[in-house]
């Protein structure tokens, strides 16, 4: 038996060549088998592609019966290749026959051999296949026989990937990767689009496998893990690239990975066995996600994404590719997949060649669902395995009313959704005829139906949904897709494209909500343990009353000689209110003395959501103009669950009593005192949730434009005076059979009301 070290080397070598012969892919299949076998000293080498049946076809083989190619099959879990091909574990054994999951196959004649190595074909963590040697002799392969096999593995891999290895098999066999694949996740914005993949941080693709001078490739390895180390550092003193929440523990991982003395080693081990420092990455990170993918531990899981983007990072640091970002050539009709996204990067992508945002994580009222919805993106959360089960450009269909997403759909799937398509375009033009209709229910009950927007691209939605004015204009929104602060004129220009924009329509701009999960990369924030509970919105207002001053300026210049309605975010106590009013005086004085065009009318605001004001209603009554419940941040606080954790997202429900009775507090208070209270979450944008608003008495809702159709169907074909009955008994029960959500389904059933 041969013992040369330089083996592995030379079978590198050696496919490296064959890659480059003009040789068709059976030939090619055929000559790598015969080539580790060779170099390996084994009598067999066999290559097993796994197909979308399920079943491991073997596609060629040295040793073993040539007649069984194309015909021999083992089911995934079944002998020694279908269990590494299940488990994605590589095989070393001497003897191979007392494993338990050892199976005969007769055809193959195989049964006369002992030892046995095998490892699976991988590529981003999925088995495509497994590749095996086997020996008469009772023998037990070295680790670098194990590495150049895994290796090869690879080179497969993307031979299969890139399509080379279609119609070798029997007309109608498919190859798992190309198998249609349904998930299910959570319906975050509604829509159903048909179209391309397109992956969010596109997988970087390492063409160039093997090195040639193991030195000079440890070395670039060396200084890109370098930069990488270096740019996390900058990424802990700036804080601004961290997705949502907890950033700074996740940071802090990544910082302890890029240091993990294990990885490294793994990483130049690779190396010397022959691949660029690329491959290596890709490999070793491959090996990492396969052994790690089916434990269920979340923490364990969460560090396996952090290694997941560390590795990104290297291989484009490796590969020059700075830091990823949007595909330019992309297709005309893409559905991003990400694992999860934050506001400003999905306004990288042009709107018109969006048909849908497919996430892995991503809950209701994370901030890019929220924009997607404006931008009426059709939004799949919660889908596990997306990512790593796509590849770009794949066809895909996003049904944002169930929740479904269908990877390579087969042809009468594509029907039946361009069929749905057809029938949505249908009620569309339903709700546009119901545009102009006005918004009063079935017993005489006027609302305000308004749209909530944040940029240039949310105006036409006023007149196109028939929105009755602007309820929640989130001035932030600017801010956060800036890369630095946005000037008083730049803001100005904004605040009076959306009063032209508007006409006569009443508008509420939102002053500054940054803070929480809303950061700025600009403007420098220490790290927060709660950050949702810590420096934001008009805490930080006011400390930097330069900040609020600027904005409070463009917004009373925008509109000079018109109508301006302010209202503050995440007001605690009402002395914020005195203080956001003094600084409102000195601006309005400043403006004054420079002869400026003042506001026709100003009216002043505060947003509810923080409960601390649910037990100072009256006061807070007295001193505002107008109040807006803000209930997704009220839901959070009063809840107690994080807006942003999947884990908890649909756990507690915002139809609850005791919430219910909160919100009816504020609606009474308001018409104790007069004041018009709106309510401006993403409660107001469901029919159903919208309905119950209606039934505790509030008459004006602030929405995400396309809800206002849905909203408005449901709205004229209610009785409110009927509900709130209904409702209001459900609320003072103590002995109920049924949930509120159940009694609202039930109640819009039995009414014909749409929801
Ligand atoms: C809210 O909290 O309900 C709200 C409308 O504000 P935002 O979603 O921007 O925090
Ligand atoms: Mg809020």
């Amino acid at each position: 038996m041969r013992s040369d070290s330089s083996g592995p080397r030379l079978l590198l070598r050696r496919i490296r060549e064959l890659m480059a012969e003009p040789l068709q892919p059976q030939a090619r299949l055929d000559e790598i088998v015969r080539q580790i076998a060779a170099n390996m000293v084994a009598e067999v080498c066999s290559l097993y592609v796994l197909r979308s049946d399920g079943v491991l076809e073997l596609y060629a083989t040295e040793g073993l019966n040539p007649g069984a190619v194309h015909l021999a099959q083992l089911r995934l879990g079944e002998g020694l290749v279908g269990t590494i091909a299940a488990t994605a574990r590589p095989l070393n054994l001497p003897e191979a026959q007392k494993h338990p999951a050892f199976t005969y196959l007769p055809e193959t004649g195989e049964e006369m051999f002992n030892s046995f190595l095998g490892v699976p074909i991988l590529r981003a963590g999925r088995t495509l296949g497994v590749l095996d040697v086997q020996n008469k002799a009772k023998r037990v392969y070295r680790d670098e026989e194990l590495e150049a096999l895994e290796t090869v593995a690879m080179v497969v891999a993307e031979m299969i990937a890139a399509g080379s290895l279609e119609g070798l098999s029997r007309p109608g066999v498919q190859l798992d990767l190309t198998r249609p694949v349904s998930f299910r996740g959570t319906a975050l914005s509604e829509g159903i689009g048909l179209g391309h993949v397109i992956l969010h941080e596109p997988r970087v693709v390492v063409t160039n496998l093997f090195n040639e001078d193991v030195d000079s490739e440890i070395e670039r390895l060396e200084r890109s893990l370098g930069y990488l180390r270096i740019s996390i550092e900058d990424m802990l003193a700036r804080r601004d690239i961290a997705g949502e929440g907890e950033h700074r523990a996740v940071l802090e991982a990544y910082r302890m990975f890029a240091h993990d003395r294990g990885w490294v080693r793994r990483l130049e081990e690779a190396i010397r066995n022959g691949l660029t420092a690329e491959a290596a990455v890709e490999k070793v990170q491959s090996d990492m996600r396969a052994r790690m993918m089916h434990m269920t531990d979340p923490y364990i899981r969460e560090r396996l994404h952090d290694f997941d983007d560390l590795a990104h990072r290297l291989l484009r640091q490796l590969m020059g590719r700075g830091e990823g970002g949007v595909m330019e050539d992309g297709p005309q009709d893409g559905i991003i997949v990400a694992r999860s996204m934050g506001a400003a990067e999905l306004l990288d992508y042009r709107r018109d060649r969006i048909r849908g945002l497919v996430l892995e994580e991503g809950a209701p009222t994370s901030h890019v669902v929220i924009v997607a919805r404006a931008l009426g993106v059709p939004v799949v959360g919660q889908v596990k395995g997306a990512v790593s089960m796509s590849e770009n450009r794949d066809e895909v269909i996003i049904d944002g009313d169930d929740g479904g997403v269908h990877l390579r759909p087969p042809a009468d799937v594509q029907t039946v959704f361009a069929e749905k398509v057809r029938f949505r375009a249908k009620r569309q033009e339903q709700y546009r005829l119901l545009r102009d209709a006005p918004a009063v229910t079935q017993d005489g009950v006027a609302v305000d139906l308004l749209m909530n927007a944040g940029l240039m691209v949310d105006l036409p939605q006023l007149d196109a949904a028939g929105a009755a004015g602007i309820g929640l204009f989130r001035t932030e929104l600017q801010f956060m897709i800036a890369s630095a602060m946005p000037k008083v004129s730049e803001q100005e220009h904004l605040y009076s494209a959306v009063l032209d924009a508007a006409g006569t329509k009443p508008v509420t701009f939102r002053t500054l909500d940054v803070g929480g999960d809303k950061l700025l990369p600009y403007l420098h924030q220490s790290p927060e343990e709660n950050p949702a509970l810590g420096y934001r919105a008009i805490r930080i207002a006011l400390d930097r009353p330069a900040l609020m001053r600027t904005q409070l300026r463009a917004l009373l210049k925008a509109a000079g000689g018109r109508e301006l309605k302010i209202m503050f975010p995440m007001v605690t106590e009402l002395s914020e209110i005195h203080r956001a009013r003094e600084l409102i005086a000195r601006e309005l004085r400043h403006l004054t003395k420079f002869g400026h065009i003042m506001p026709r009318r100003l009216k002043l605001g505060v947003m509810i959501e923080v409960p601390s004001l649910l037990f100072q209603l009256d006061e807070l009554m007295e001193l505002v103009d107008f109040v807006s419940v803000g209930s997704n941040d009220l839901f959070q606080f009063f809840s107690a669950v994080d807006r942003g954790n999947t884990q908890i997202a649909t756990r507690f429900d915002d139809l609850s009593p005791p919430f219910l009775r909160a919100l009816k507090s504020i609606v009474q208070a308001g018409e104790r005192h007069s004041v018009p209270v709106t309510l401006c979450g993403e409660m107001a944008g469901k029919p159903l949730t919208a309905m119950a608003l209606l039934g505790l008495g509030f008459r004006s809702i602030s929405m995400t434009p396309s809800a206002i159709g849905p909203v408005k169907a449901m709205l004229v074909a209610l009785d409110a005076g009927k509900l709130a009955q209904a409702m209001d008994q459900h609320i003072a029960s103590r002995h109920r059979s049924q949930t509120m959500r159940e009694l609202l389904q039930g109640f819009a059933e039995a009414h014909a009301i749409p929801y």
